[in-house]
């Protein structure tokens, strides 16, 4: 038996994950690629390892490998992401949500009520990429008005592609930070904004990634700064900013966010430990 290469297409599903380890690609990534070719689940693979392997799928496969040995992430290649029970669609004009987001969106649902209200309690998410923290928040509290907004054009159509295929009722918006909601008030605003430091060495692994979404001036604040200081004439007395950060970042913010007045300041912790979300309450409107 000759030895799988990357030149001619493997004949079996057995072969065709061979190939991974000499790609430098993770096996497990080489299987979900292939379940998702074959629209089947990665442990039927398993037991089906000696199937023959149709040449068009053998192909498609080797390039996705090569791909994913390129360094592209693998939800660009799938074209999906899980985040917060939530499948979404995301395309290279948006950032992949990442699991860690999911502290910001835990901690924002703790501020939003279960229940109907009247008005309707509004949301706002700032920079909302592939509308993943939006679409989280609209899923778990259907009775809340959620805004989304976000720059790029290209980023807000696969938000508003997501929340029409999801069936959530989130209001996307095109213009920058607060631009497209002026003169508006919200009892909650979140935002994942772009964080990271120009230059800053984790950069390179993360170039297959829109840099709009994540660098933000020399010490990464920059985007922070900006909608720290024009977040309370956008909220309601009382009303809460929670934004996520580096993990380098808490006390940065907390200081912008006391520097505005805000109260309350608090800062979660993302899965790994770092310090990852910071928050406050607005002052209310007669002391502002
Ligand atoms: N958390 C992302 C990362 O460091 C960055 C996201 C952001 O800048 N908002 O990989």
């Amino acid at each position: 038996m000759s030895e799988p290469s990357a030149t001619t297409p493997p004949a079996t599903l057995a072969a065709a994950l061979l190939l991974a380890r000499p790609s430098g690609v993770d096996r497990l990534d080489a299987q979900i690629l292939l379940s998702t070719l074959l629209q089947r689940p990665r442990a039927w693979l398993l037991s089906h390892d000696q199937d023959a392997l149709p040449i068009e799928v053998a192909e498609r496969f080797t390039a996705l490998l090569q791909r994913r040995a390129q360094g592209e992430p693998l939800a660009y290649l799938l074209g999906d992401k899980e985040f917060h029970g939530l499948s979404l669609r995301v395309t290279p004009d948006v950032l992949i949500p990442r699991p860690d987001t999911e502290t910001l969106v835990d901690w924002a649902l703790e501020r939003i009520p279960t229940t109907a209200t009247t008005p309707p309690f509004e949301v706002l998410d700032l920079g909302t990429g592939s509308g993943a923290i939006a679409l989280a928040l609209q899923h778990r509290r259907p009775h809340a008005h959620v805004t989304a907004v976000d720059a790029s054009a290209a980023a807000l159509a696969v938000a508003h592609g997501n929340a029409e295929r999801l069936g959530l009722p989130v209001q996307t918006l095109l213009g920058s930070w607060f631009t497209p909601v002026h003169g508006q008030r919200f009892d909650l605003i979140v935002s994942n904004p772009p964080y990271i430091a120009q230059g800053d060495p984790h950069l390179p692994a993360l170039a297959f990634e829109p840099e709009q979404a994540l660098t933000s001036g020399p010490d990464g604040l920059d985007d922070i700064r900006l909608i720290t200081a024009q977040a309370a004439r956008h909220l309601q007395a009382g009303g809460w900013l929670l934004l996520e950060h580096g993990w380098d970042q808490a006390e940065a913010v907390a200081q912008l966010l006391a520097a505005q007045g805000f109260t309350h300041i608090g800062t979660r912790q993302d899965l790994g430990g770092q310090a990852r979300c910071t928050g406050g309450k607005t002052r209310p409107l007669t002391q502002r």
